[in-house]
């Protein structure tokens, strides 16, 4: 039997480069070798987002880039998170093994009280109790995270632990981090990580048009001021993109080409966006082709959260038992 891994993403709508890159790429690669539970986590999105309009359509958006993408619905659990109640029971017990302290004192929690100081509500806190939930209600064993993520899993085993020993049981597995190399995508200011928060993103669904002209506007090397300046490739992100996006005679070409200023710019991002167009082409002609019935893709994650829903009450019912909750 194959190794389960879990991860969870929360909704935010039409997917970018450096999600894609960071996250689904890594997701669809993992299917070869792991039974794979992927979960649009909406109850965590609910800890920072006030206003819920666009909560569903974010949902659809998201499962529809992860489909597109490459995510296998037939073999890999794919489902929203709050269509599997199990999860807030699973939270609520683990909550009672959990010290406040430990909770409150977490960077991340910190992180958020600065970040929303007029709305530090109760989930904020609880948040990693919820995370452990969703790990260990579907029996996983590995958790792909980047390595600054690695105290979080530590954080869940530490749960896991508390609420085995304090129950007597072995019903909840120790999830394992699965070291996993996150690229930090910048995005087109060449500064920030990618992000719609802060505009700097580029779609995946966005028409070619559209990806042309976010890429035209990527800032290059800082220190090429003029056309005929050499430029450095090693600090543009646009060269960067180019080793993911285009052929090795193509990188090799331009790496010598910017050094001695035989190639400007313009004509790299052009290329680039050439590139980046014609490798979305697949991704695009099967998303459109999903989008063109979205009740599909809703079917897909009812049975995904289907499929879910029994693995996590079997869990459920050995939990239920060592706490000694009646049946
Ligand atoms: Fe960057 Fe290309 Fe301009 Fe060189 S030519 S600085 S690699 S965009």
């Amino acid at each position: 039997m194959r190794d389960r891994v879990f991860s969870g993403a929360r909704p935010t709508g039409r997917q970018h480069l450096g999600n894609y890159l960071g996250a689904i790429q890594n997701y669809v690669a993992l299917q070869a070798d792991y039974d794979c539970v992927y979960c649009i986590v909406d109850l965590h999105a609910l800890t920072t987002v006030e206003d819920t309009v666009g909560l569903r359509d974010n949902t659809y958006e998201m499962a529809l880039d992860w489909l597109a993408a490459g995510i296998r619905p037939a073999e890999t659990i794919m489902f929203v998170q709050s269509q599997v109640p199990q999860v807030t029971e699973l939270h609520t017990l683990l909550s009672m093994v959990t010290p406040l302290g430990k909770l409150t004192d977490l960077p991340t929690f910190k992180e958020k009280v600065r970040q929303q100081p007029d709305n530090v509500n109760y989930g904020l806190v609880g948040y990693p109790v919820l995370m452990t939930a969703d790990i260990v209600l579907y029996k996983s064993h590995l958790v792909p995270v980047g390595v600054d993520q690695a105290p979080h899993i530590e954080f869940a085993r530490e749960i896991v632990r508390s609420f085995n020993y304090r129950f007597n049981t072995k019903a909840l597995i120790e999830p394992q981090m699965k070291n996993t190399e996150i690229p930090k995508v910048l995005g087109i200011d060449g500064k920030e990580k990618m992000g719609k928060s802060l505009n700097n993103h580029i779609e995946l669904a966005a028409a070619p048009e559209e990806t042309s002209q976010r890429v035209m506007r990527m800032v290059t090397d800082p220190a090429r001021l003029r056309r005929n300046d050499p430029g450095n490739p090693d600090v543009c992100n646009v060269f960067s993109m180019h080793k993911i996006f285009s052929s090795p005679a193509e990188v090799e070409e331009i790496n010598r080409d910017c050094r001695t200023a035989a190639l400007g710019c313009v004509d790299c991002k052009k290329l680039f966006a050439k590139n980046l167009n014609k490798s979305l082409e697949p991704f695009r002609a099967k998303r459109a082709g999903f989008a063109a019935k979205p009740d599909q893709v809703w079917d897909i994650l009812h049975d995904g959260a289907a499929r879910a829903r029994a693995i996590a009450e079997e869990t459920m019912k050995e939990v239920r038992a060592a706490v000694q909750l009646p049946e």
